[in-house]
């Protein structure tokens, strides 16, 4: 199967800059920030969409919501970020390997738009 642009990120074949990295999963930064902090937080295993995860990925799913306010406290966001993830095209999502966004460095309004 085709890797997808994560995973070459993941795997250096595509430049990006991590900030994070563990067995399980990745963040680097977004190549198109909407805040200051912008980072994708990726898990190694390519799930395409959210709605796709199994149960068999609930521990990668939590680890992901762990690991989100550790890497938004390593870049500074103090304790005001926004964890977002777009399911779908309707939703916004353009690269369909699961990620979370971590932005911060910014207010927020709500709702998003
Ligand atoms: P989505 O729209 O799927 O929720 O989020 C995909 C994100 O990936 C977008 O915010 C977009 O800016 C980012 N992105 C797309 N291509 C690249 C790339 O080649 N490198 C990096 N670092 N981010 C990318």
């Amino acid at each position: 199967m085709a890797k997808t642009l994560f995973e070459k990120i993941i795997d250096r074949e595509i430049a990006g800059t991590i900030v994070y990295e563990d067995e399980q999963c990745v963040a680097f930064k977004d190549i198109n920030p909407g805040a200051p902090v912008h980072v994708l937080l990726v898990p190694r295993k390519p799930i395409p969409t959210l709605a796709a995860a199994t149960a068999e990925d609930k521990a990668l799913l939590g680890h992901l919501m762990l690991t989100a306010p550790k890497v938004a406290a390593q870049l500074g966001c103090g304790d005001a970020f926004r964890v977002v993830v777009n399911n779908g095209a309707g939703a916004g999502q353009s690269v369909f390997h699961l990620h979370l966004h971590i932005l911060g460095g910014r207010a927020f309004k709500w709702p998003p738009g």
